[in-house]
């Protein structure tokens, strides 16, 4: 494992830090950690939308794509200090995050000239913004049983059917969406990659607020809704080789980010535990406390040489190992002890919801800990993780 960044990767930071004390990130004082979780015009998300124009002005969106697509072809080590700068500025996610980190990159690996041209550079501007319409009711973990139907109608696809969870299609213009375009072909083979204007007429969205009171997901019911043929991405029923595409994408962007949250929530419960009134002191007098919060400052430490090794692996220009499912495991589940630990800590306060009145530190623990369960299983949920290491690292048979 290689613990230094080039001098290249420490010339990208000086100039990327330079720009970034030219054009401080605002302060959201909310709790929340994706743009997508706020209500459209709310202030908190245009707050999210002015930060994604100004980092677009300087030209630090998609900084990995190629120049010719308005990005800086920025390597990976360079993207890794990207992420780095970014959260020691504690800057706010960007309002598109799921074209930039999983519909962007797939455009430019599987689409057409015209696509490119077309999408790519209202998706770095947010002009458009753009939703993830794979999971149904039926087809979650085995996305491949999806059942909404693309059927071709002259220059058009005609697409029924519903999707779930679709974070953020209460903002978005724009969804890629899996359709079957074969039902009588083997699961996996008769899937298509359709691009979808949201605006059409047959899209019906329905919110589903979760427990933290964000409104995040939504249902989205497809009926009849005509979407040009021009919109395919990738051949006809190639759709699940595009998808994963796609999903390799959407699984090497949360590793990283999720990773620097957990090793800052460390920090943030020591300094909640010599706030906490405690036997006429503070929590942190107690060892057993002090303690508990070394163990969370360990495991993120280890989570953070997990990162690394994933890292030096993928310099050496090797694909992404099976330590991205070992990774994403051990950020959710320490994600969920750390905030199950505060509440412990806070005891009674813990009761205190997001900004009550009289709730220690704005109530972020409690919000934090409805939220937890999230990561646990939002892109391949903790029980499918064990599978890919019990099947890819320990040669375990098929479950
Ligand atoms: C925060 C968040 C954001 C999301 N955003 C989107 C989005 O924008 N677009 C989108 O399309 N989807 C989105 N999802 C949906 C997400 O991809 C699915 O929830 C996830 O894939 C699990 O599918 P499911 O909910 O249908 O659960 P199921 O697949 O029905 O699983 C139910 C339970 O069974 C277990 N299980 C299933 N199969 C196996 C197996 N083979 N072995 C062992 N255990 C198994 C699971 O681990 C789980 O505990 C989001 C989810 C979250 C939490």
């Amino acid at each position: 494992m290689d613990f230094k960044y080039s001098e290249e990767a420490e010339a990208f930071r000086r100039e990327f830090r330079a720009w970034l004390d030219a054009n401080p990130p605002p302060r959201i004082d909310h709790d929340v950690a994706i743009g997508e979780f706020a209500e459209t015009g709310s202030a908190i998300w245009q707050r999210h939308l002015e930060w994604h124009r100004t980092m677009h002005s300087g030209g630090w969106v998609g900084i990995t794509w190629p120049k010719s697509y308005g990005g800086r072809e920025a390597t990976l080590e360079q993207s890794i200090v990207y992420g780095e700068e970014l959260a020691r500025v504690h800057a706010p996610s960007l309002v598109n995050g799921l074209g930039i980190a999983m519909v962007g990159p797939t455009l430019i690996h599987w689409g057409t000239e015209e696509q490119k041209k077309r999408f790519i550079p209202k998706i770095l501007s947010a002009e458009e913004i753009w939703c993830q319409g794979f999971s149904e009711p039926g087809a979650g973990s085995d996305l491949a049983s999806l059942q909404t139907r693309a059927v071709e109608d002259g220059d058009d696809f005609v697409i029924n059917g519903q999707k779930v969870w679709t974070s953020g299609a209460h903002h978005a213009d724009m969804c890629f969406l899996l359709a079957r375009t074969d039902p009588e072909a083997p699961k996996h083979k008769g899937i298509s990659y359709i691009l979808v204007d949201m605006h059409s007429p047959g899209i019906t969205v329905r919110p589903l607020i979760q427990m933290t009171g964000d409104h995040g997901f939504n249902e989205v019911f497809f009926e009849d809704v005509r979407v040009p043929r021009k919109n395919l991405v990738g051949a006809k029923n190639q759709g699940w080789q595009v998808a994963n595409t796609t999903l390799a994408f959407e699984r090497s962007s949360m590793g990283g980010g999720s990773a620097r949250d957990v090793i800052g929530a460390a920090r943030e419960l020591a300094r909640l535990a010599r706030r906490v009134p405690r036997d006429g002191g503070t929590a942190w007098d107690d060892s057993s406390v002090r303690q508990q919060v070394a163990q969370f400052a360990i495991e993120s430490a280890a989570l953070r040489y997990l990162n690394l090794r994933q890292l030096t692996r993928r310099l050496k220009g090797l694909p992404p190992g099976p330590e991205g499912s070992g990774a994403k495991l051990v950020m959710s589940d320490l994600t969920v002890r750390t905030a199950k630990f505060a509440m412990e800590l806070l005891g009674p306060y813990a009761q205190f919801e997001q900004n009550a009145a009289f709730a220690l530190e704005g109530g972020k623990w409690s919000y934090r800990m409805l939220g937890a369960r999230m990561m646990t299983i939002a892109g391949g949920t903790s029980e499918i993780q064990h599978n890919i290491i019990g099947e890819r690292v320990l040669g375990l048979p098929k479950g």
